[in-house]
């Protein structure tokens, strides 16, 4: 079955008991047990519940994994992988991965001695080099955020396994519809699934996927033991959410291109990251790796053009934090998800006080466009 199709049909299609198209959202904590000892698959629901299994096999099926877990966040499901190491353990991290991210293992993990070295993952020297006897894995994000870097996943992976280390990725702003870290030789997958998978911004949840079944028994013991898990209600709102997965990220595709190139020919704009134009230094991996470039933009404006007023001369663009929604979003790194970041780092890693990023949503892009102008005629200062 060709993908498409596996986001509407994979994992478990339908309930059996009852013809229902749709896996039922099994609202409930316990399940009776016929006899000692047995039961029909289901003990208790922070161990398993048929809603969450059902989204469980559909995200494994659908990033080509062993198996699947779902989270009650993102965030959630980062920490159960994480949760994978231990003292001693120490983690290469890419230099722009979520910050939210970033915050667990630096604030959370590291004091329980699970250390880190942030490097640039789009250079292949730079891990090696990073590489020593206490180093378990390596942790990537690409596209990153805000700036659109690209890794080579394959590359990647390749080292980590010539030094027996895990690659994990944070497959969050392409999905696997657009690229499949495990089939390009990633061991673990995460997702946060609020973001283009649930794809309506109204609901948190996270994912993650391996690529065998001792992770997987690891991972599940882990989900079960620390409990982070997705409800049912959540899960059944995932999978309605994926089914719809293809055609959303084919126009959030071409609608962020559109965008992309519109700000491009803007005077008024200094400089536009979009990793779809050639002359991005990551174009030919993504080109390779992916079946599309995605919709996250960022960009900044010109001296003389003030980015708070772009943003509140927006009128359809909505001003707000996440990403992936079916509605374009706006946000200002500098004061909203890179605050944390010391000013002086921030601007020398590009995150400018005028950078702006563009979650391009699957509007009609012609409204997007007049948008667009309409707030940066009002930027000028
Ligand atoms: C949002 C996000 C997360 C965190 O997910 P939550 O669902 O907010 O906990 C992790 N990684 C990336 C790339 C994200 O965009």
């Amino acid at each position: 079955m060709k993908i498409e199709s596996l986001l509407i049909h994979g994992g478990i299609d339908g309930d059996e008991s009852t013809g229902a198209v749709n896996i039922p959202i099994y609202q409930t904590s316990t399940y009776k047990q016929p006899a000692m000892g047995v039961n029909k698959g289901y003990e208790y629901s922070r161990t398993g519940n048929p809603t969450r299994k059902a989204l469980e096999e559909l995200i494994a099926e659908l990033e080509g994994g062993y198996a699947g877990f779902a989270f009650a966040s993102g965030m959630a499901a980062i920490t159960a992988v994480l949760s994978l190491f231990k003292a001693g353990d120490k983690l290469l991290i890419s230099n722009n991965i979520y910050g939210g991210s970033f915050r667990v293992i630096d604030k959370v993990f590291k004091n329980f001695n699970i250390d880190y070295s942030i490097v640039n993952t789009s250079n292949l020297d730079e891990i090696r080099e990073a590489i020593d006897d206490t180093v378990k894995a390596i942790y990537i994000e690409s596209p990153t955020n805000p700036l659109l870097g690209i890794t080579d996943i394959e590359e990647v992976s390749k080292l980590a396994k010539e030094n027996n280390l895990l690659t994990i990725v944070d497959n969050t702003f392409m999905t696997p519809y657009l690229q499949k870290p495990i089939e390009l030789g990633a061991d673990i997958v995460v997702h946060s699934g609020t973001k283009y998978l649930g794809g309506h911004s109204d609901t948190v949840s996270g994912l993650a996927v391996v690529n065998s079944k001792e992770l997987a028994e690891r991972l599940h013991f882990i989900q079960n033991a620390t409990g982070g898990v997705l409800a049912p209600f959540d899960s059944f709102l995932m999978i309605r959410g994926i089914k719809t997965l293809a055609v959303r990220m084919d126009r959030h595709n071409s609608n962020a291109k559109a965008v992309a190139e519109y700000l491009r020919s803007r005077d008024e704009v200094e400089k536009v990251y979009y990793p779809g134009f050639e002359d991005h230094p990551g174009y030919e991996v993504q080109k390779k790796q992916a079946k599309g470039f995605g919709a996250m933009i960022a960009f900044v404006l010109k001296e003389g053009f003030s980015y708070k007023k772009f943003i509140e001369s927006l009128e359809l663009i909505t001003f707000g934090e996440s990403l992936g929604g079916v509605e374009s979003l706006v946000s200002h790194p500098a004061a909203m998800t890179h605050a944390s970041i010391p000013a002086d780092i921030r601007r020398k890693v590009g995150i400018v006080d005028n950078l702006i990023r563009l979650s391009v949503g699957i509007e009609n892009v012609e409204d997007l466009l007049e948008d667009i102008n309409r707030a940066i005629e009002k930027a000028r200062q």
